[in-house]
């Protein structure tokens, strides 16, 4: 395992880091999330989720792009996957630039209007339970926020 990596072991291990990860996030935060469907990507949404204090059940956002839901900040959650051909801005930058957390599942997608410092984090299957977790920071904020978070484990 390379030092950006964590392997889980279950759906509650997985929303556990990522529950921390939320601790460390700031208003304005992007998080990218990649990986096969069924690898995880809303299920660590959920655990960001709570970590914000979200109260409502956070679901995959696949028929509306966007979802928003509030907490100690604001969530946006989105799945670009359905912009595969498009190519299309839907004001991506309005999210972005918000004071809330954005977490975009298949952002590869959208990866045109990504701001310069964002989270990539990618999620790989094992096995039915375990998930080896990759983080890939760019720039200063998320590799301290990365190597806080790997340093918690
Ligand atoms: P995606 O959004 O990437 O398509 P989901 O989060 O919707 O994936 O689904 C992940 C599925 O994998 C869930 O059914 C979850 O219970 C299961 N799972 C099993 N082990 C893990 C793990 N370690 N981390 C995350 N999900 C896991
Ligand atoms: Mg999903």
């Amino acid at each position: 395992m390379k030092k950006n990596q964590i392997q889980t072991n279950s759906e509650d291990h997985t929303m556990k880091l990522a529950e921390k990860l939320a601790s460390l996030l700031k208003p304005g935060d992007v998080i990218t999330l990649e990986g096969d469907l069924g690898a995880g990507k809303t299920t660590f949404t959920k655990g960001i989720a709570q970590g914000l204090g979200v109260k409502r059940v956070v679901n995959s956002p696949t028929f509306t792009i966007i979802k928003e839901y509030s907490g100690e900040l604001p969530l946006y959650h989105m799945d670009v996957y359905r912009l595969e051909d498009s190519d299309e801005d839907i004001g991506f930058s309005d999210y972005f630039d918000s004071d809330g957390i954005t977490v975009v599942e298949c952002a590869h997608f959208i990866v045109d209007y990504l701001p310069s410092d964002y989270l990539n984090i990618n999620i790989s299957y094992v096995d039915d339970h375990k998930r080896l977790i990759t983080f890939r920071p760019h720039g200063r904020h998320f590799e301290h926020v990365t190597s806080t978070l790997i340093g918690y484990i």
